[in-house]
């Protein structure tokens, strides 16, 4: 479904991705784990057509994602939901999902959308008029991940969900993800957190340097000593 080839990617002369192949199948959840500067924001960033500086390609059932804006890859059904969430603190939590649904399609069907974001994550629905930045950590970060969801997505992105939350919030986040996927949407997962992430993929590759060294079905990457020397530092 969503296919990546021979994709580079550079911050002005620096190269921060080499040449990277990925591929995710419809109904997949499939992560990306690596140590820190790996190039994992860098990978999602540039699916999502929020780094322009790029080559290779990306398409999604064929269809090319390298030159259309970024609103126009989420026109296609990729939705990124950013590191660090980028909700808007001073807007309510209903005005920051109703921005997730500007996408033509996903707008005539926003009540519906809205129905199943609220189910994911009821809290939402409790905290519907507060300002988003009264949220939690995690219900920020559930905010973020509805917000994405509002724009029907086919495939979404999430760029480190667990980052900062308490392990129980983490667990609740994760069972949410794997709903999600379980209603019909890839996952494309990174994160820093290896165990949990593989836990809920399928398949996995580790980025390093911003090259793939392995990929894999989860559970080998899990037991691979190079995933554990590299990510884990064991
Ligand atoms: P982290 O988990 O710390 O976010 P990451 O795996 O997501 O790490 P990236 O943030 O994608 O890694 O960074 C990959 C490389 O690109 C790093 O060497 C980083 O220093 C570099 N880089 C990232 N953003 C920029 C930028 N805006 N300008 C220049 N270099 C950048």
């Amino acid at each position: 479904m969503l296919s990546v080839r021979n994709l580079s990617v550079y911050y002005g002369e620096a190269r921060a991705l080499h040449a990277v192949d990925l591929d995710i199948e419809a109904n997949e959840v499939v992560s990306v784990v690596g140590p820190n500067g790996a190039g994992k924001t860098t990978l999602v960033n540039a699916i999502a057509g929020v780094l322009r500086d790029r080559e290779g390609t990306i398409e999604l059932d064929g269809a090319d994602l390298l030159r259309p804006a970024s609103h126009e890859v989420c026109e296609h059904g990729i939705a990124l939901v950013p590191e660090g969430r980028r909700i808007f603190s001073g807007m309510s939590v209903a005005d920051n999902l109703a921005l997730g649904s500007y996408r033509r399609a996903a707008r005539e069907r926003r009540d519906e959308r809205l129905a199943r974001v609220h189910a994911l994550f009821p809290v939402l629905r409790e905290r519907t008029n507060q300002p988003a930045g009264t949220l939690s950590g995690g219900e920020q970060q559930m905010l973020a991940v509805g917000r994405a969801l509002m724009s029907d997505p086919r495939v979404l992105l999430l760029d480190e969900p667990s980052l900062g939350l308490a392990p129980v919030v983490v667990d609740a986040l994760f069972d949410a993800i794997q709903e999600i996927n379980e209603s019909g949407v890839a996952v494309l997962l990174v994160e820093q957190d290896v165990t949990r992430a593989l836990a809920l993929s399928s398949r996995g590759y580790l980025l390093s340097d911003g090259r793939i060294l392995l990929r894999g079905s989860a559970r080998e990457l899990l037991v691979d000593p190079e995933v554990q020397r590299v990510c884990l530092g064991v």
